[in-house]
């Protein structure tokens, strides 16, 4: 073991207890293969605005941030309260509620593509709902992605991210399924163009900072672009805004960059920290969700069902959130926090001479932690085109896990992209935390 994985042990002590019990019930020991660490990760008591404290006591700054979900840190108070008053009303009906209505409201009048929204339970839903929508309305059958992008995990999803840039099926996967999926280079016109030429396409869909949030980040005008070509094609354009909404902006990125797409896929910040996602979009492909619609269309309804959509408590937490989202400088306050982070982290990169850059858009960072990484994301930057190859870039496993393990260690906790989002609470101690402890003053065999 390194000398900063034994000290990480010694630290977390409980954790590692934990770990090994899990391993005798939860299959694989987590619960999200995020959360993977090695040789464990922490286990986390509580948490409250930019922080986070484990079993054994010890308190790390959060750039985990839920998964990207809190935007306004870990236990807002208003949040909180709407969801304590909601608790005393019912955890769940199972019958339609005003709550659901109020949340839709905020998010048609936020998100400038919804005009009308369907609740589900997750981003990975609504991904489903939205391809199948598109599929429907269209009466195609291809769909194209971009190399790199992450949609969820559902078998139409779950290749051509992270590892199988041949657009082959992953394990489990039927090959049937993979084959009526394209991939696409994101960042190239020409190329996207070819790849909507072949076939008669349904839907593209896109993570519209770049793929895995703006880790290979795509430029405004890549999606000006792509706006016109789906157009022109009638290709359902659909922005995955798990993410981004309400993140970038209180209307996503289609509000910072000015393209609508046809229908957009929300979760994580939409549900204010509680389990949720949403399709919204056009009206005439939303309305093959519509019992009375869908008939009158000649149509048979698609099909969407889910015990927990729109669940009362995910609703007073996401009516809440929202409203701070919109009525507060909430996304700029992080975005402003991320950009001094990227900015004093890279000053500490020069000034050791450590060859790794961080960079980002909005309210994220990514360290990338090699040379080539680092010459691709500069180049990516200032030129919006890349090699989709060069996610194999992304730093071995082993030091990954180094990284965040010595993160840990000094009490951040940064996610596994490498890197993070921000949330509006952070702070000028978290800055300053997070800044010095990434001065390396590890020997030179911990970096390798
Ligand atoms: N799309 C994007 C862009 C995401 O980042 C994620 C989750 N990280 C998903 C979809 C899936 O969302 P969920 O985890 O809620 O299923």
């Amino acid at each position: 073991k390194s000398a900063i994985v034994q000290a990480y042990c010694e630290k977390t002590r409980t954790s590692a207890k934990l770990a090994e019990e899990a391993r005798r019930s939860i299959a694989g020991g987590v619960t999200h293969d995020s959360r993977y660490l090695e040789p464990h990760g922490i286990y986390v008591e509580r948490a409250a605005g930019s922080r986070k404290w484990d079993v054994d006591g010890n308190e790390y700054v959060d750039y985990s941030g839920g998964h990207g979900a809190l935007l306004l840190g870990h236990n807002h108070p208003q949040v909180v309260e709407a969801v304590q008053r909601q608790l005393a009303l019912g955890t769940h009906y199972g019958s339609s509620h005003e709550l659901e209505i109020r949340w839709a409201e905020l998010v048609r009048d936020m998100v400038p593509s919804a005009e009308s929204v369907r609740f589900t339970s997750s981003g990975t839903e609504a991904t489903l709902l939205a391809l199948r929508l598109a599929r429907a309305f269209t009466r195609r059958t291809k769909l194209v992605r971009f190399v790199g992008h992450f949609h969820g995990w559902h078998d139409h999803m779950a290749f051509g991210v992270g590892s199988r840039f041949d657009g082959s099926a992953s394990p489990g996967v039927l090959a049937e399924v993979a084959s009526n999926v394209r991939l696409a280079p994101a960042g190239d016109t020409r190329g996207t163009e070819q790849v909507l030429d072949r076939d008669d396409v349904a839907a593209v869909i896109i993570e519209p900072t770049g793929a895995s949030w703006g880790q290979l980040p795509v430029l405004k005008e890549f999606l000006v672009e792509l706006r016109r070509m789906t157009a022109e094609r009638e290709i359902v354009l659909i922005f995955d805004e798990v993410i981004t909404g309400f993140r970038c902006s209180p209307g996503g990125a289609q509000q910072v960059f000015g393209v609508t797409p046809d229908m957009t896929t929300l979760a994580k910040i939409l549900a204010g920290g509680l389990p949720g996602g949403a399709v919204a979009g056009k009206q005439e492909i939303m309305e093959l969700l519509d019992h009375r619609a869908a008939v009158d269309l000649g149509s048979e309804k698609i099909s969407h069902h889910g015990t927990f959509n729109a669940n009362p408590l995910s609703a007073a937490a996401g009516v809440e959130a929202l409203r701070i989202v919109s009525e507060t400088d909430a996304c700029e306050r992080a975005s402003t926090y991320a950009q001094r982070l990227r900015e004093a982290l890279n000053e500490v990169c020069q000034e050791e001479s450590v060859s790794w850059t961080v960079y980002g858009t909005f309210s994220g960072f990514h360290i990338y932690t090699n040379p080539e990484g680092q010459a691709v994301a500069r180049e990516q930057l200032d030129a919006g085109s890349y090699d989709p190859m060069v996610l194999k870039a992304r730093p071995r496993p082993k030091l990954l896990m180094k990284l965040r393990a010595g993160m840990l260690l000094h009490g951040v906790e940064i996610f596994v992209w490498p890197g993070g989002p921000t949330s509006c609470v952070h702070t000028d101690e978290d800055l300053a935390l997070t800044v010095e402890i990434t001065t390396p003053d590890v020997p030179p065999e911990d970096t390798a």
